[in-house]
Formats: structure tokens, C-alpha cells, sequence
């Protein structure tokens, strides 16, 4: 039998940036999960390249029985970010001074890894009440998988633990995401007679000065529970002209915002409309308009906090919340209560040193025994 370290270094190696297919990775956890013991479904789709992508869902057969309803399920993506190809040892996992290093190993394999091995050393046949698994697809591009099934919603959990690294602190609120466009558009000219055309560049700019006012506005709004306390605004990507010699005729801002849970994304959305006006009004000519492409909710706390207490008597950690974003609110809609959990630590994930601590995970193996022996026993 495998242990957590290894099955890790065995997960890491199977590349599953969310451009491939996931079945790899889950093929992989169906080899984890005896058919005597589990009942698995899967949940396919195609993604937008054709790509078959994969949501398994594995319950346990608790008392022999099949169960539509677990008391805890373990929620865990499988697909990772991409990673600079100057990294070879992206999927060449490695272990350095006590940390297994690759593309995935906490963000979030470590946590899938963490979930087999606490099974497959655990007499399954024991629990009273069912266990679930639940894997799924795409979520560094906007939680698509967790979308996708918690539209079929075949099942549902009293309690869910959503792997993403958090230090294995509870986590028991998050910021929402949105995303949006904002196209300036001027009019070409060539550059040596700018008056014939108007430059996209040098209005965007103006639209940029605009969003530091709204996030001025947005920063006012704190909820204390969160670093920062507020609903955060970033432009993220530019994209304008066409040549040295030519007035741009174009520009694209790609702009982000993280909603504080208690506030709906649609206020920030409304501030940049109202920039946007306001901006046309001062520069006469100016022209810019504003599409919203994502609006994903805050993970907004749960009535109970009966799984998030039950992890801190265990890691003696205690409950915080979490600015980025998770499968946390897609999965609310699936369970009663929701954390999210896990080892590593965010700060590493999405670059080119991304590690865990070997010891965090056996310490999350031991924690994931101990919440399934409570729960489910
Ligand atoms: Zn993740």
C-alpha cells in the first residue's frame, strides 16, 4: 500500500494542466477505490476544445447499502494551472528538505492524495453512515467541473470538505470572483497626423485612473473578517494597438474583482458602468463599454460550524477565511456545511517553486481519519 508521499509523486507526474483531459487523474483514484466498497458515477462532458473532462463522484456502500446522501464528502479538483516550460521538473516531482516539489503537488494534489491514502487504510466496511468522494474538472478556469455538477445535483452531504492548501487552518468563508472586458475603441490614424484619429491607448488609460476610483469606492466596504477586508480590483491584462506608426484603434482591459461575502458582485459591475458614463461625459469621444464574463459568489459562511470546530479540536488551528477563490460556493449548494482544507500553503501555488510540507500531509492523512472515523463511524 502506497503512502501519501508516494501516491503524490504518482499524481504529480500525470500532467493535467486544465487544457488535457482529466481522466488520467481520475482513472487513477478509480484504481484507489474497490468496487466492493464504492459505488462510483461519473459525470462527462466535452469542454470547448473537445477535451473529455470528468466529475467522479465515489460512495461509499455504508451498512451495504447505496446511498443518494453522504455524511461527508472529501471535494477535490484534479486539473492544475499551466506552468513556465523553463520548469522541467513541473511534472518531475521531486522531494528537498522536507518538501515534495511539482506543478499540482499543493495546489491541489496533495489533498487527492491525502484522501487515498487515508481510504485505502481505513476498513471502510466500518462506517455506519456513507463517505463521498467527489473529483472534479476545470476549476482553475472557473470551476466548471463543480458548475456542472451542482447543476445535475444527483446527491447531496451534510458536510463537505472542499481540498484547496490552507495550512489545514478550517476555512470557513471566501471571496467571490468576477471577471470582466472593458473595450476602449478610438479611431486609426497615422501616427505622424494624430488629430485625424483618436487614440484607444491613451483613453484606456483614462479608464484605468477611472477604476482606481472605483476600487477607492469598493475599498470602503470591509468586512473584518478578511486580508484585505475588502472587495479587491485588479486589471490584469492590456491588450491595444497594432503598430509604433499608428494611432490604436483598440484596447482591452481585462479586469478582475474578488466580492467580499454580505455584498453582491453586481455592485462593483454598476461603480465601473457608472465610471464608464461618467468618463464619456468628461472626454467628449471617449468611448468604452463593459462586459461581464464570470460572476461567481462569495463562499459566504454556513449556519453551523459544527465540521470547521471539529477540525480545529483536531489541528488545533484555528478557523480563518480565504481571499482566493474556491469550489466552496458551488458545493454549498450540495451540503449543509462546507469548509475548505487543506495542506500547503496558497502562497506557492501558481509559481515555478510550488511545494508542500511532507509533514503537513501525513498530518491532513491523520486529521482526514479522524473526521471520517467522527462522522461516519
Ligand atoms: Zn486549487
Amino acid at each position: 500500500m502506497k503512502n501519501e508521499v508516494d501516491i503524490l509523486l504518482d499524481l504529480v507526474a500525470i500532467p493535467s494542466v486544465s487544457a488535457l483531459s482529466n481522466r488520467p487523474v481520475i482513472d487513477y483514484a478509480l484504481d484507489y477505490l474497490d468496487n466492493s466498497v464504492w459505488h462510483t458515477e461519473l459525470f462527462e462532458y466535452r469542454d470547448g476544445t473537445g477535451e473529455e473532462k470528468a466529475n467522479l463522484v465515489a460512495m461509499s456502500r455504508a451498512r451495504g447499502m447505496l446511498w443518494r446522501e453522504s455524511e461527508l464528502a472529501l471535494v477535490c479538483h484534479t486539473d492544475t494551472v499551466p506552468f513556465d516550460p523553463a520548469w522541467q521538473d513541473a511534472v518531475n516531482p521531486e522531494v528537498r528538505n522536507g518538501d515534495l516539489f511539482g506543478r499540482g503537488s499543493c495546489d491541489v494534489k496533495g489533498f487527492l492524495a491525502c484522501i487515498l491514502a487515508s481510504v485505502s487504510q481505513m476498513d471502510m466496511t466500518r462506517l455506519r453512515k456513507p463517505l463521498a468522494i467527489v473529483l472534479t474538472a476545470d476549476e482553475e478556469i472557473g470551476c466548471i467541473g463543480a458548475k456542472y455538477l451542482a447543476g445535475k445535483a444527483r446527491f447531496r452531504s451534510r458536510f463537505a470538505i472542499v481540498g484547496e492548501p490552507t495550512g489545514l487552518h478550517a476555512v470557513r468563508a471566501g471571496k467571490g470572483y468576477a471577471l470582466g472586458e472593458i473595450i476602449v475603441s478610438g479611431k486609426e490614424a497615422h501616427s505622424a497626423f494624430p488629430d485625424r484619429g483618436r487614440s484607444a491607448i491613451r483613453d484606456a488609460a483614462r479608464v484605468i485612473d477611472g477604476l482606481d476610483r472605483v476600487a477607492r469606492k469598493l475599498s470602503a466596504r470591509k468586512n473584518r473578517n478578511f486580508d484585505p477586508a475588502y472587495t479587491t480590483l485588479n486589471v490584469g491584462v492590456i491588450q491595444g494597438g497594432t503598430a509604433k506608426n499608428i494611432i490604436p484603434g483598440e484596447c482591452r482591459l481585462t479586469v478582475e474583482w474578488r466580492p467580499i461575502p454580505g455584498q453582491d458582485p453586481k455592485w462593483a459591475a454598476e461603480l465601473i458602468e457608472a465610471e464608464l458614463r461618467l468618463l464619456a461625459r468628461r472626454f467628449p469621444g471617449l468611448r468604452a463599454r463593459f462586459n461581464v464574463k464570470r460572476m461567481d459568489p462569495a463562499f459566504e459562511p454556513s449556519a453551523t460550524d459544527d465540521l470547521a470546530k471539529l477540525v480545529q479540536s483536531i489541528t488545533r488551528r484555528r478557523p480563518t477565511t480565504v481571499s482566493f477563490g474556491t469550489e466552496a460556493p458551488h458545493m454549498a449548494k450540495l451540503a449543509d456545511e462546507v469548509i475548505v482544507c487543506g495542506p500547503g500553503n496558497m502562497g506557492t501555488a501558481h509559481t515555478n517553486s510550488e511545494r508542500v510540507p511532507i509533514a503537513e500531509l501525513s498530518k491532513c492523512v491523520s486529521l482526514l481519519k479522524l473526521v471520517i472515523e467522527r462522522l461516519c463511524e
